[in-house]
């Protein structure tokens, strides 16, 4: 059964060859969902566009520029003439301790991760108010829930923590209006955000900490993602799933 036939979705930093956004939008394209695969540059977005098949389309698009934003929702609504999925997973992370996060570190990770989140947000809601149904699915992080330990600096749990916010925030506020926002918190995922940066010792610490035994794959946060974008998830707002191997129980 296809679940997201006739829908139109934009998923956000989803050129990274091995990353949740590519793997979230292949796994949507191939539930019938046509994709505006948006990255920082053009031909890496449009080369996944063209990867997922016909009728995809790749844009370059820094998040934490509004108008860059509003200029790339406008492109994919005039081509489709509607927009039903967003999916915020554009984010990056760095690996300091409190007192190593200087002003420009907090700057990129609180501006891709949370004004990232938001300014796409904006972008779409409009259009998603007009066609009273929409689905925004934004990815957090088990940092925001267990305050880190697992890669990403403070400031990182920090941005992931105000996206868990904001999603609830913007899920209150929409409901009446058809639209729904939910939170993914993936646990340890392998993918190229921490790729090279972790050493074996961090690596055998983080699976002693899951009860599954193995670390997560881009495919397991996909299905989240497309369980919160289709129709499946219908009554579900302004939660927040965890992808996490059990890492997380409480
Ligand atoms: P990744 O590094 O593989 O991919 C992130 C993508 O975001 C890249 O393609 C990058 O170019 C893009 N990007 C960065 N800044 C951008 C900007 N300003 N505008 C647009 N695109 C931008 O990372 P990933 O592991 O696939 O992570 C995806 C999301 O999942 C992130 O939000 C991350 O914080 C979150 N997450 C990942 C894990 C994990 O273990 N991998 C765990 C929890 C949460």
């Amino acid at each position: 059964m296809k679940l997201l036939s006739g829908k139109f979705a934009i998923v956000t930093g989803a050129a990274s060859p091995r990353g949740l956004g590519k793997a979230t939008a292949t796994l949507m394209a191939a539930h019938g969902a046509t994709i505006g695969v948006l990255d920082l540059e053009a031909t890496a977005a449009e080369n996944v566009a063209r990867e997922l098949g016909d009728g995809h389309v790749g844009l370059a698009c820094d998040v934490t520029d509004k108008a860059a934003c509003e200029t790339a929702a406008e492109r994919l609504l005039s081509a489709w003439g509607r927009i039903d999925i967003l999916v915020n997973n554009a984010g990056i992370t760095q690996p300091l301790k409190i007192m190593t996060i200087e002003p420009e570190n907090y700057d990129a990770v609180l501006d891709v991760n949370l004004r990232g989140t938001l300014y796409m947000s904006q972008a779409v809601i409009p259009q998603m108010r007009r066609q009273r149904s929409g689905s925004i699915v934004n990815l957090s992080s088990v940092s925001a829930q267990r305050g880190g330990g697992i890669f990403g600096g403070p400031h990182y749990s920090a941005a992931k923590a105000g996206i868990l916010g904001l999603t609830k925030a913007i899920a209150r506020e929409l409901a009446p209006e058809g639209v729904r926002a939910n939170a993914v918190c993936p646990g340890f995922i392998a993918t190229d955000i921490t790729e090279g940066k972790l050493t074996d010792a961090m690596r055998e610490q983080i699976l002693q900490g899951i009860p599954m035994g193995r670390v997560g794959t881009a495919e397991d946060v996909a299905g989240c993602c497309l369980f919160l974008a289709s129709d499946l998830s219908s009554y579900v707002t302004g939660s927040e799933v965890d992808v996490n191997g059990g890492s997380l129980i409480h």
